[in-house]
């Protein structure tokens, strides 16, 4: 492995050093029950800090928290401008902070370094500020009604949007500040206020957001940040005064939270799991094919839900393809994430990186050919080598479950008709990418794959103003785009007679 590590910041240090609380009204608290979650590099399974664990009387006091920010107007009550401001202020003190923010997360999540500048941090100020914009675009309709009920009365009728009210936030911990931003953000613009409950495993970022958000205007109990494991989680959706849940994560736990937030009527906006596919065509150029699909299959060490984790290819191409691969895959460099030229990083958490190598016994025990890596390093962290896998039959769970680790298979086909319909028999359906030049064929492939995105010649691309979200059991709703914040409002009527 190779030890160019970055030295990490002082303030990054004195972070880590503090003894974490939660964040409600804008004060820190301990949990009642004064127990406590360790939090662990990943890259040497070292535990570096702790943060309390949040008991379902702490989801109350956060909730009431946000409650009464809510009710009183001090946020929803403000001009959305004074909304949009703070918004644009929390994006400039991401940007001051961002080389700490992304060394922060860096050392929790164990990501790449340069996948932290770049996204988890460089890419959260353009998106609030996308989202910032859009507090100050809240519209509703005026139109007339449609049928004369009672001879001679008039009506003029509008529609209002207002902020649903108190939105629980989960997110979960493959991107755990700029995902938990896709929730917050676009709740705060539309004038909602939230309590935001990290991943376990990920939860410092969250916390220094806190104080952030604090720093940049937003009103005490506007933001408040349990730290806690699932079962604060399911407080949080179950509390009466939660009038929305927004989560990205797992395809289980967002079908547990339909289930729970149904009994009450809460809304929810699910962004949950993929199984997705990549089918490259016989014309697509093999450098770009391949260099593509290591991007796709290994970008964040596979730990991104629109990851391609199958990889469908003609069969004029498929041997060289896999040839191609496997050699890029092999050459990878594993290192922690710290160091800049490690190309793959440890997973997050022993635990993860244990389910994805059984994923990979399974396969194997299933009579598919690992050709690639398949085994985790001897030493510390929680390091998997990135793994090609062929000759996986299509009912293996390998082809069917998501891994969210550095593993993909590839499958060779003959009739691109095979390819779709493969590409399309899985529950889920975030994303699916198609590699080709042929015009006709994109236009023709591009509405049969049934994936909320279709990426052409690239793959998990995404952009704050394109709608991003799943088919089938991968979600309800979409994050982005410029109706971000509708799932954040009540939609009312207004009914005049005159
Ligand atoms: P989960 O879906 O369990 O966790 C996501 C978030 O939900 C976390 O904050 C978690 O808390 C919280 N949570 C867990 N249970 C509940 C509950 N019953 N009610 C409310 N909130 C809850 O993901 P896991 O961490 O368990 O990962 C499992 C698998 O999920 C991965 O292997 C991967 O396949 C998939 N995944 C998909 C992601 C995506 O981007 N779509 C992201 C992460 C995971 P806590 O972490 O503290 O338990």
């Amino acid at each position: 492995m190779n030890a160019m590590r970055v030295e990490i910041n002082p303030e990054v240090a004195a972070f880590l050093a503090r003894e974490h609380r939660l964040f409600i009204d804008g004060e820190w608290s301990a949990a009642v029950s004064g127990a406590r979650i360790a939090v662990f590099d990943p890259a040497t399974g070292s535990q570096i800090a702790s943060v309390p664990r949040a008991g379902a009387e702490d989801v109350d006091r956060a909730v009431a928290a946000a409650h009464r920010a809510h009710e009183s107007g001090v946020w929803s009550g403000l001009p959305p401008a004074t909304r949009e401001r703070v918004l644009l202020r929390l994006a400039d003190l991401i940007e001051a902070h961002a080389e700490e923010l992304a060394q922060l997360e860096t050392c929790n999540q164990g990501k790449s370094i340069n996948i932290s500048r770049m996204i988890d941090v460089g890419a959260s100020p353009s998106y609030l500020r996308y989202v910032a914009g859009l507090a100050t675009k809240i519209t509703g309709e005026t139109f007339d009604v449609s049928i004369q009920a009672i001879p001679g009365a008039r009506f003029n009728a509008y529609t209002r949007r207002e902020p649903i009210g108190v939105v629980a936030a989960i997110a979960p911990w493959n991107f755990p500040l700029a995902i938990g931003l896709w929730k917050v953000a676009p709740a705060l613009a539309a004038g909602c206020t939230v309590v935001l409950k990290p991943s376990e495993v990920t939860p410092l970022t969250s916390l220094r957001l806190a104080e952030l958000a604090l720093e940049a205007g937003a009103p005490p109990g506007v933001l408040n940040v349990v730290t806690g494991d699932g079962q604060a989680g399911q407080a949080l959706v179950a509390h009466p005064l939660v009038s929305k849940v927004t989560f990205t994560g797992s395809t289980a736990t967002g079908k547990a939270i339909a289930r729970a937030a149904a009994d009450r009527m809460a809304r929810t906006s699910l962004e949950l799991g993929g199984k997705n596919p990549a089918i490259f065509l016989k014309d697509a150029p093999l450098e770009q094919a391949v260099n593509g699909a290591l991007v796709a299959a290994f970008f964040n060490n596979g730990q991104v839900c629109a990851a391609a984790s199958r990889l469908y290819v003609a069969r004029e191409i498929y041997s060289d393809f896999v040839d191609a691969l496997s050699a890029a895959a092999r050459g990878m460099s594993l290192g922690p994430g710290l160091d800049p030229a490690a190309q793959i990083n440890p997973l997050v958490s022993a635990e993860h990186r244990d389910k994805v190598l059984s994923h990979v016994s399974r396969a194997r025990e299933g009579g598919a050919r690992i050709i690639a890596g398949g085994a985790a390093p001897p030493g510390a962290g929680y390091f998997i080598e990135p793994t090609v896998i062929v000759d996986a039959a299509e009912s293996l769970p390998i082809c069917r479950q998501e891994v969210f680790g550095p593993v993909v298979t590839i499958t060779p086909f003959d009739d691109e008709r095979d390819a779709i319909r493969m590409a399309n028999d899985t529950p889920m359906g975030l994303g699916a990418s198609l590699w080709t030049n042929d015009l006709k064929k994109t236009m023709d492939y591009v509405p049969r794959l049934k994936a909320g995105t279709v990426w052409v010649n690239c793959h998990v691309f995404v952009d704050p103003n394109m709608p991003f979200g799943g088919y089938k059991e991968s979600g309800v709703g979409r994050d982005f785009g410029i109706r971000a914040l509708e799932p954040y409002t009540e939609l009312k009527s207004v009914c005049i007679a005159h």
